[in-house]
């Protein structure tokens, strides 16, 4: 693609350091697009792709994008749908549009109580107190399930609010529950459950920035769709030949190809949209096929 003047470059609000800082990164190199890791520099530019990175938290992507700052942004839902919100609440304009969810930065929102508390269902959260960095998902939830409780803003460490007697239950984002376990808290429920995406604003593009976004979009779908697919390449008895394709996970048409040398065997080979299993392998071999190979596939356009 020919260099664009800078008027009409993408900008890409992405988080400077933090869960998703990497993925974010990986996940554009990926689309063969290079950037160096941030520094010092909060906006850099990408040389042979017409986009912009800017670095900043990941709390302030979503109003970035929303008020336009940014034409698109990789953010948690939970901040995303957080941010947005609170925007309605205040009666805020500005929207975003989810253009891809992406396969990176899963976590849930979760109630979590004290170990020792007693519990029996969601009832015995009336009256209590709740500390959360999302005030605004904790109330939906709350309201949804009509449940009257206070929930007090913490902007970080709400793992250490019960113990500090700040509040009796956090509502805080889960992803392993180590650090509810290293707390001594436990699990009660999910109010949210998040992954990033990439968003862009509501506003009109340009056409040499909608081109460059097609673009991007195509490669992230070329990307996400070889994630766990594979290429199966293995030698079958031609009379084993259906039983086998009914075993490969998620292929369509594989190639048939002849074997020189040997005329009971075909070679076949064919892309699984799934990954392959040890067990899937050991059921071909049972069916017959032999000089089984799994390869990675990096990219994929169809
Ligand atoms: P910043 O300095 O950018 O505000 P932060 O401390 O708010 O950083 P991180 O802890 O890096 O943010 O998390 C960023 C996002 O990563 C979360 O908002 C969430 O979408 C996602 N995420 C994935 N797994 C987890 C997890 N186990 N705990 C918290 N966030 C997670
Ligand atoms: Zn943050």
């Amino acid at each position: 693609m020919p260099a664009s003047p800078p008027k009409d470059r993408l900008r890409l609000a992405v988080q400077k350091s933090g869960r998703l800082s990497t993925d974010s990164l990986d996940l554009l190199k990926s689309c063969g697009i290079r950037v160096k890791a941030p520094k010092e520099r909060l906006l850099l530019h990408a040389d042979n792709f017409p986009v912009d990175v800017l670095f900043v938290r990941d709390d302030d992507i979503p109003q970035l994008v929303m008020d336009g700052v940014c034409d698109l942004g990789i953010v948690g839902t939970n901040v995303l749908e957080e941010a947005a919100l609170e925007r309605r609440h205040n009666g805020d304009g500005g929207g975003y549009l989810v253009e891809r969810p992406l396969d990176f930065g899963g976590c849930r929102l979760a109630l979590a109580l004290p170990e020792e508390r007693p519990y029996t269902n969601l009832r015995d959260l009336e009256g209590l107190r709740i500390a959360t960095s999302y005030p605004q998902l904790t109330k939906r939830f709350l309201a949804e399930q009509k449940i009257k409780a206070d929930v007090v803003y913490l902007s970080g460490s709400v793992e250490i609010a019960p113990r500090l007697g700040l509040a009796d239950v956090i509502c805080d984002l889960v992803a392993t529950g180590s650090t509810l376990e290293a707390n001594k808290l436990r699990a009660i429920d999910t109010v949210f459950k998040s992954t990033a995406v990439l968003i862009r604003n509501t506003r009109e593009f340009t056409a040499d920035k909608t081109h460059a976004l097609e673009i991007l979009l195509r490669r992230i779908d070329g990307v996400q769709r070889a994630a766990g697919a594979k290429y199966i390449m293995l030698h079958a008895p031609k009379a084993s030949l259906a039983a086998i394709k009914k075993l490969l996970p998620g292929s369509e048409n594989p190639t048939i190809l002849p074997l020189a040398g040997d005329d009971t065997k075909v070679a076949l080979h064919a892309v699984c949209a799934e990954s392959v299993f040890w067990e899937t392998m050991e059921s071909l071999k049972q069916a017959g096929a032999s000089s089984i190979l799994v390869l990675p596939i990096e990219k994929m356009m169809l």
